[in-house]
């Protein structure tokens, strides 16, 4: 659990391209924000920027008191969750829900009672042998989310992650979200160009146009102003 803070944070691209325009924002230790905004706008770019898996132009990333932003991805202590599943196919559910610890030095016992334990809270501690054709859409998500939960990551980052499924499991999943991130209890930045996705996750809503924050507050509020 981290506050996440951006303070002048800016993505030029190589080809001149300004994505983001100096960003200033702080998500409060374990706050669930939404950065909502039409396609094109910087969304993923600045999720990116945070996740380490994009070089920033300016500014200063922190997360929780480290500036982050010569830190490699695996060095921020974040998850994300992608949109593509990213799911191995080779390997079963226990074996991908597990694959970035194994890596590390957690010992297997640890690694076996995580995944276990985010297997539960997932709802999907009876597929751990399965292999992810043999799941459904909205099981192979529970999965990529229990990758990332295993972890115990300062911060969840999710690319939006619902926008493969059909309209039902993406209002399922999205209460599934919910219902983890208040048990997880882990700062959470979500990026969806869907409103109602974004009014329904959020504790406060960053509504971006063209690289830049445009209006920031909680999802009542949001629409309500003049
Ligand atoms: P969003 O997630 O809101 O749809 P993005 O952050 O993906 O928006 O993109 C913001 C802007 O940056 C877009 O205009 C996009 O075309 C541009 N962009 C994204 N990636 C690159 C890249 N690798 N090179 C050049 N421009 C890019
Ligand atoms: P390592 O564990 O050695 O860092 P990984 O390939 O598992 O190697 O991860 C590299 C980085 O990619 C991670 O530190 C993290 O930032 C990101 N990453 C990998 N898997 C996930 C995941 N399931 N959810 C979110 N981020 C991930």
């Amino acid at each position: 659990m981290a506050k996440v803070t951006l303070d002048g944070v800016v993505k030029s691209y190589g080809n001149g391209m300004t994505a983001v325009h100096g960003i200033d924002l702080a998500v409060e230790d374990r706050e669930f924000v939404v950065l909502v905004g039409p396609s094109g706008c910087g969304k993923s770019t600045t999720l990116r920027m945070i996740a380490g898996l994009e070089d920033i132009t300016g500014g200063t990333i922190r997360i929780g008191d480290r500036v982050v932003n010569d830190l490699p991805a695996r060095q921020r202590d974040i998850s994300m969750v992608f949109q593509n599943y990213a799911l191995y196919p080779h390997l079963t559910v226990f074996d991908n829900m597990a694959f970035g610890l194994s890596l590390g030095k957690t010992p297997k016992s640890e690694i076996e009672t995580r995944v276990r334990a985010a297997a539960d809270t997932l709802g999907i501690g009876a597929l751990l042998e399965r292999k992810p054709k043999a799941l459904s859409g909205g099981q192979r998500q529970r999965v990529a989310m229990g990758r990332a939960i295993v972890r115990h990551p300062s911060a969840f980052l999710f690319d939006e992650p619902l926008s493969n499924l059909d309209a039902e499991l993406r209002t399922q999943m999205r209460s599934e979200i919910k219902r983890v991130h208040q048990r997880v209890d882990t700062t959470t930045i979500y990026v969806t160009h869907d409103q109602v996705e974004a009014m329904t996750l959020a504790d406060r809503v960053v509504v971006m146009r063209g690289g830049r924050i445009e209006q920031v507050a909680p999802p009542q509020e949001l629409y309500a102003k003049p």
